[in-house]
C-alpha cells in the first residue's frame, strides 16, 4: 500500500522537491536518511570517489576579518611563499601521483592579477596538473586590487591555465548571517554572480556550505535551494562539499554554544543529497572536518565522495580539526572498503582514473 512517503519519494526522485518537503523531512530523520541513501544508490551505486591532490595555502596574510578564521594574519606576522617553495610542493605532490593542486590563501593587500597568473603559469610550465584555485572572495579581491572586473580576472586566470575554482566563501548564503560571521566578505549576490560568471566562461567550481554555527535548519535548507537553482541554470558545479564549522581559536567559536551533534551532521548531508537531486549528484563529506570515523559514517547518509588527500591542510587544523594533514590513497581505499563500498580514484572533474 502506498503511503505519503512513497509519494514524497517519487516527487523527490523526479527532481521536484520543494522547501516545505525538505522542512518536513528534517523533522523525520529516519525517512530523510532512507530517501538520501536510496537516491545515492540510484545515482552512484556503491562507488565512492576521492582525488589525489595537494593543498597549497600560498599566503596567510589577509585583510579580511572573518570571525570563524584562525588562519589569516597581519602582514607583519604572516608569510608569502616564494615561487620556488610553491613549485617544490607541486613537485612533491606530482611525484605522489597528485592530479590536482588546490591553491587558496588570504587576501594579500599587495597582490594583483599578474601575481596570481604568475603562480598558475609557473606551475603549468613545469607540470601537467589541474589547477583548482582561488575562491569567489579571492577573485573579488584580485579584481579590486587590479582595477578590473571579476569577469576580466576570471578570463585572465583561465588563460593562464586555471582549471576550476573552489566554491568556498559561500559559508551560508544569507546576508543577515554573513553580516555576523564574516561582515567583510562578499554578499550572497556577489558570490552567486562570480560563480555564475565562472561557469559561463567554462570554469567549473565546487559548491560549499559551512554549517554548525548560528544558522538554523531552515537557513541550511534555503542555502541548498540557492545552490540547486544555480546548478539548474549553469550545470557548473562538480560537487557539493559540506564543511562543519570548526570552533577552536576563533571568535565565532567563542560566540556559539555546544558542538554540532552527529545527528545534525548526518541530517545536513542527507538533506544535501535530497535537495540537490538530480542536478548535483556528487555529495562530498570532509574528512578534515569530521575525522575518519564520522566521515566514513556519512557514506550511509547520502555521501558518495570523500574529497582529496590534501597532503597539507592548514586552515581547518588551526581551528581545531580532529584529522591529520594527509590521508593517503591507501587510507581512502581501506576506509571505503571497510564501509562495504567500492573505492575509485577520480580527477577534479569526476573522470574515474582507477
Ligand atoms: S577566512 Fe579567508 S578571507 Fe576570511 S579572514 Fe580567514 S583567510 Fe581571510
Amino acid at each position: 500500500m502506498r503511503d505519503e512517503f512513497d509519494d514524497l519519494y517519487e516527487k523527490i526522485r523526479k527532481g521536484k522537491v520543494e522547501r516545505e518537503d525538505a522542512i518536513f523531512l528534517a523533522g523525520k530523520p529516519f525517512y530523510l536518511f532512507c530517501i538520501a541513501d536510496e537516491l545515492r544508490k540510484e545515482e552512484k551505486g556503491d562507488v565512492v570517489t576521492y582525488v589525489v591532490n595537494r593543498n597549497i595555502n600560498f599566503t596567510n596574510i589577509c585583510v579580511g576579518a572573518c570571525k570563524f578564521c584562525a588562519f589569516g594574519e597581519e602582514k607583519e606576522e604572516g608569510y608569502l611563499l616564494s615561487m620556488d617553495a610553491v613549485l617544490s610542493k607541486v613537485e612533491e605532490a606530482v611525484n605522489n601521483e597528485a592530479t590536482e593542486i588546490c591553491i587558496q590563501g588570504g587576501l594579500h593587500p599587495d597582490l594583483a592579477l599578474t601575481d596570481y597568473c604568475g603562480i598558475i603559469e609557473s606551475i603549468k610550465s613545469k607540470f601537467d596538473v589541474h589547477i583548482h584555485a582561488f575562491s569567489p572572495m579571492e577573485i573579488y579581491h584580485v579584481a579590486k586590487n587590479s582595477g578590473m572586473s571579476e569577469e576580466e580576472v576570471l578570463k585572465g586566470l583561465k588563460n593562464a591555465g586555471l582549471g576550476s575554482i573552489p566554491g568556498t566563501a559561500a559559508e551560508i548564503l544569507d546576508d543577515s548571517i554573513r553580516e555576523i560571521i564574516c561582515p567583510g566578505k562578499i554578499k550572497t549576490e556577489k558570490w552567486v554572480e562570480i560563480i555564475k560568471t565562472a561557469h559561463r566562461l567554462g570554469i567549473p567550481s565546487t559548491a560549499t556550505i559551512m554549517y554548525g554555527h548560528i544558522e538554523s535548519v531552515e537557513d541550511r535548507i534555503d542555502h541548498l535551494f540557492k545552490i540547486r537553482e544555480i546548478q539548474k541554470e549553469t550545470e557548473g558545479f562538480t560537487e557539493f562539499v559540506l564543511l562543519k564549522f570548526m570552533r577552536k581559536n576563533n571568535e565565532l567559536g567563542r560566540m556559539v554554544n555546544g558542538n554540532v551533534s552527529f545527528l545534525e551532521t548526518a541530517m545536513v548531508h542527507a538533506l544535501s543529497r535530497v535537495i540537490l537531486h538530480p542536478y548535483c549528484n556528487n555529495i562530498q563529506a570532509s574528512w578534515v572536518k569530521l575525522g575518519m570515523r564520522d566521515v566514513q559514517k556519512m557514506l550511509y547518509f547520502g555521501v558518495n565522495d570523500l574529497g582529496g588527500t590534501l597532503m597539507e591542510e592548514n586552515i581547518s587544523r588551526l581551528s581545531g580539526s580532529p584529522a591529520g594533514e594527509y590521508m593517503s590513497p591507501e587510507d581512502f581505499e581501506r576506509l571505503i572498503k571497510d564501509a562495504g563500498r567500492t573505492p575509485k580514484r577520480r580527477d577534479t572533474l569526476y573522470e574515474l582514473i582507477i
